[in-house]
């Protein structure tokens, strides 16, 4: 579905992704965790096209969006990046949802404007995946009307509603409080089961332990460790990988 190969990213004189690669196929669900500062977010926001790689090749399946040229990363045209864009979608920390929009049109508006999808057929989609959500008859209500994790889940609806290959996720609970994560991560298993193919950075270790198949310890700009869930996280072979889970425990 995607593909990093040699991915790298500098802020100034600031290394923050040194030489990633990282495939994820269809129906995987990974995992990625680190401590601040190791380039979680740097990494996602590459491979999501919100920030551009200084070298190494990113592509989505047939798709070159980065070719390497010598070390230096060469991005596709207008077309290519468009189309990339149609085959992910990425749900942040901070909801990100249009505070004056309704529900229903946060997740409408994109269907219609970007995809073209006729406005009926929109709105039948989006109740669709509110109900999905556990979010049924909120389609007239704006984003602060809403609780943080009912907002969350909109943003998982909209995201979902593109149809895309591949959903991200940068620390999707980390703004809310122990209950609101529950009913986030709980839509998030249920897409799990359902064999959407996820890359998620998160701080809960538990639930990446029980979603994941793989999970990535990043820290540094590299990939300290990969590997199978629960082998990562019960039976980490690399010190930094043991010290930083030990936080958790
Ligand atoms: P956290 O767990 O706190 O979210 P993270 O693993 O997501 O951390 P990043 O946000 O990717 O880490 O940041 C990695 C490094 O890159 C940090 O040193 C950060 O200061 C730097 N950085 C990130 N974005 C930028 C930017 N736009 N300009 C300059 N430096 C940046
Ligand atoms: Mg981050």
């Amino acid at each position: 579905v995607v593909s990093l190969e040699s991915g790298k990213k500098s802020f100034g004189s600031n290394q923050v992704l040194k030489d990633i690669s990282l495939t994820v196929n269809k129906g995987d669900v990974l995992a990625i965790i680190g401590p601040s500062g190791g380039g979680k977010s740097t990494l996602l926001r590459c491979m999501t096209l919100l920030e551009t790689l200084d070298g190494g090749s990113l592509a989505y399946g047939d798709l070159a969006v980065a070719t390497d040229a010598g070390g230096r990363a060469v991005y596709g045209g207008k077309q290519v990046l468009a189309k990339a864009k149609e085959r992910f979608g990425l749900v942040f920390q901070n909801f990100n949802l249009f505070p004056h929009y309704t529900v229903m049109k946060n997740i409408t508006d994109p269907l219609i404007c970007v995809q073209k999808m006729p406005k009926e057929q929109a709105e039948a989609r989006a109740v669709e995946l509110l109900a999905k959500m556990g979010l049924s008859g909120k389609e007239a209500m704006v984003p602060c009307e809403l609780s943080g994790g009912q907002q969350q889940r909109v943003a998982i609806a909209r995201a979902l509603a593109m149809n895309p290959d591949v959903l991200f996720f940068d620390e999707p609970t980390s703004a809310l409080d122990p209950e609101l994560t529950r009913e986030v991560l709980k839509v998030i298993r249920d897409l799990a089961s359902e064999h959407m193919t996820m890359v998620i950075v998160t701080h809960e270790m538990s639930f990446a332990r029980d979603v994941a198949d793989r999970i990535i310890f990043m820290d540094g700009g590299v990939i300290v460790e990969q590997g199978p869930a629960d082998q990562l996280i019960n039976n980490p072979q690399h010190n930094r990988t043991k010290a930083f889970l030990s936080n958790y425990a």
